[in-house]
C-alpha cells in the first residue's frame, strides 16, 4: 500500500471532474457504507475483505480531504491528537 498523499495527481483530478462539494458528498457516503459495512461484520452479514473494500474507499477519500484541506493543516490537527492520546496513555 502506498503512502496516503502519494495519490495527489488522483485528489487532483477528481476535484477537476466532479470538484469540491460532489468530493465532500463522496466522503460522507464512502464514511456511511464503511460504517454499515462495520455493524454488518460484527452480524456476521459480511466478511472481512468486504469491510477491507470499505475501508480502502474511506482512505482514498481521507487522502482527498487532506488535499483539499491542506496537508500542513491537517499534519498539525493530528500532531495535537498524537501528543493528546500520548498523554492519555501516560507514554513518553
Ligand atoms: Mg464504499
Amino acid at each position: 500500500m502506498q503512502p496516503l498523499m502519494s495519490y495527489r495527481e488522483l485528489y487532483l483530478a477528481t476535484l477537476q471532474k466532479w470538484g469540491e462539494e460532489a468530493q465532500y458528498d463522496q466522503a460522507v457516503e464512502e464514511c456511511a457504507e464503511l460504517i454499515a459495512s462495520l455493524k454488518h461484520l460484527r452480524r456476521g452479514r459480511v466478511d472481512r475483505t468486504a469491510v477491507a473494500e470499505e475501508l480502502a474507499d474511506v482512505y482514498l477519500m481521507v487522502g482527498q480531504l487532506v488535499y483539499m484541506l491542506g496537508e500542513e493543516t491537517v499534519a498539525a490537527a493530528v500532531e495535537r491528537k498524537i501528543a493528546r492520546l500520548r498523554e492519555l496513555l501516560a507514554l513518553p
